[in-house]
Formats: C-alpha cells, structure tokens, sequence
C-alpha cells in the first residue's frame, strides 16, 4: 500500500451521466480532506452508515458531464449532489462556504480507490489512504452505532456535531 499522493483522480455515478475530473492543487489539504460523518441525513443519502468524503476545491474539479446531475436542498444552505437516473451520492454542498465541496469518496473510480489486482485478485492498493484515511475528521460521533461504527473513528478527530461544534476529547 502507498501513502503516494495522486495527481488527478476522476470519478462519477454509476451510469456515467455525471463524471468529474480533481486535479489536486499543491495547497491540497491532505490531512484536513478526508473527513466521514454519521447524521441521519448523510445515512440516508448515502444508504450507508457512515459516509466518506474528500473535500476539494472548487477550482479543483472540472465537471466532464453533468447530463443527470441534480441537488437536493437537504437544509439551509446545503445541497446534496447526486444522479437524477442512477441515484449515485456525488457530494456533499454547503454554498454558505461556496469555496469548495465534500465529494462523496465513494464516487471516485475504483482505479484510485482500489488500484491494480494481483494474480490472485487481491487490490495492490493504490490511492485509499491519502483519498479516505480514517485521520481526518468525524462528524456526528453523537450518532455512532455502538459496537459497529464507532471503531471506525478512533483515529482522527471525533466532532459531537459539525466542525461547528467542539472536538470530543
Ligand atoms: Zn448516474
Ligand atoms: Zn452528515
């Protein structure tokens, strides 16, 4: 496994009617990036239990097709990113901040994510760590699943809430 940052990355739906490109700027935040919350509202979205995002800039993605990109206006000023035909989650859009977006780290293509198979078919790993590492940030700890979820958030730093709110110790 390498902890090698890459370059660019590309990722969309399942159908293929919204595609992106990232093309990580130097600045990139790595550590600050990949960041996972458990409110009801991601879980519901996401249809898992904990969502993993990678926050970009704005002006780092280029949108290669938005043909059946949609939002959802799920609060006050946040919108949630998705395929009108597949129901793929694509991001996560606070447009209060406007300066960049949480990209549902799942939508990343599986090349990134996974990398090249051995003979066996075991993943040789390729950018999982730097894309998802459970380091980050973990928003709404309040909502863990006791026994199943909160041994995701050990490392990292555990928010009750949002980044709003005070770290938990
Ligand atoms: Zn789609
Ligand atoms: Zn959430």
């Amino acid at each position: 496994m390498s902890t090698e940052k890459p370059k660019s990355i590309t990722g969309g739906c399942n159908c293929g009617g919204v595609r992106y490109r990232v093309d990580f700027a130097t600045d990139h935040d790595w550590k600050r990036a990949p960041n996972t919350c458990q409110c009801t509202q991601c879980r519901k979205m996401s249809g898992s239990l904990i969502f993993h995002f990678h926050t970009v800039k704005n002006t780092e993605i280029t949108w290669l097709s938005k043909s059946t990109y949609a939002e959802y206006n799920s609060s006050a000023d946040f919108f949630r990113a998705f395929c009108n035909k597949c129901g793929c989650s694509i991001a996560w859009i606070n447009f209060g901040v406007g300066t960049e977006i949480e990209l549902a780290a799942g939508s990343i293509d599986e090349e990134f994510l996974v990398g090249n198979r051995d003979a066996d078919d075991k993943p040789l790993g390729a950018y999982g760590i730097p894309l998802a590492n459970l380091e980050g940030e973990h928003l709404y700890v309040r909502n863990e699943i006791v026994g199943v979820t909160d041994a995701h958030t050990v490392h990292g730093t555990r928010f009750w809430k949002g980044t709003q709110n005070t770290a938990q110790a």
